[in-house]
């Protein structure tokens, strides 16, 4: 679930982190700070096939069997080197050397690994071991598709005790626009029943990629239906905000020719819509 998260960032292969399996550092410099970023998803491998998807040599599937103690010693071993190394220092620069959050985004959907509640566990309770509990947040990069199984809920409930939070993509609110932008079937009816329970159990921003399909903008039709969906999963009054994106960096997929960006007046636009419906919007074209 990276899309919109590299766009913002910088991947830092740093040698000395070199042959992890599960954790990556991302190098923020509009965060001001290192992301700890966890890929559950290291055969990129994700249920959902976005055309604007950055992961290369995407293929459809779950998440592999996740190696809990090799993820638990890599991270264990970046986490030492942040809090109690010089890592930071070496590769940050100053003003941007602070870690800012620890990150399940991968190179595909990071809930589709069977592991994944034991795996906010061991993460939470290495937050604790570094002190990081109350100041650096858990987050889940997710589409959300597969809220309906008990054990992703129960994973997302336990995030959301510990203080986590969720990013939960929604780019379309018709079927046919969720069809071809992600690859999936998709009542609107369930993507905001999905959302708001999301919400119920964690707090969760949605996280919506805007952009040209063919040269045309989103249709009135388009975003109406995508308001829609937002206002009913917003019900309860629960949902965050919204994290709105354009593409700023080129699909890794093949439809990549017939996706091009939005310009910044109309992605502003969008936003001012989804104000209008009460929510938050933080705009990153
Ligand atoms: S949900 Fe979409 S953007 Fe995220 S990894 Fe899967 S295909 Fe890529």
């Amino acid at each position: 679930m990276t899309s919109s998260r590299v766009t913002l960032t910088v991947r830092n292969h740093d040698r000395d982190l070199g042959g992890m399996r599960y954790v990556y550092p991302v190098l923020s410099r509009r965060a001001g700070g290192v992301s700890v970023g966890i890929n559950l998803n290291p055969n990129n491998a994700c249920n959902w096939h976005c055309v604007y998807c950055q992961v290369p040599n995407l293929v459809r599937g779950a998440a592999p069997e996740i190696d809990l103690a090799l993820l638990e010693s890599e991270l264990d071993g970046f986490l030492h080197a942040l809090v109690h190394g010089d890592y930071l220092q070496r590769h940050a620069p100053e003003g941007a050397r602070e870690i800012r959050d620890i990150a399940l985004s991968g190179n595909g959907e990071p809930t589709s690994a069977a592991a994944f509640p034991e795996v906010v566990e061991r993460i939470h309770r290495l937050r604790l071991r570094y002190g990081l509990a109350e100041r650096v947040p858990l987050r889940l990069i997710t589409n959300g598709s597969l809220l309906g199984r008990q054990r992703v809920r129960g994973g997302i409930r336990r995030m959301g005790e510990v203080g986590g939070e969720v990013w939960f993509k929604v780019d379309g609110g018709r079927s046919e626009d969720v069809l071809r932008i992600n690859g999936v079937r998709r009542t609107p009816e369930r993507m905001a029943r999905d959302l708001a329970r999301c919400a119920e159990l964690c707090a969760t921003w949605v996280q919506t990629c805007m952009f040209r399909w063919d040269g045309e903008s989103p249709s009135a039709e388009a975003l109406t239906a995508y308001l829609d969906v937002l206002e009913r999963a917003n019900a309860a009054g629960r949902l965050r905000g919204v994290l709105l994106y354009g593409v700023a960096r080129t699909s890794m997929q093949p439809e990549a020719p017939r996706v091009s960006p939005l310009p910044a007046a109309e992605l502003e636009a969008i936003a001012g819509a989804i104000r209008k419906k009460g929510l938050t919007v933080t705009v990153s074209p």
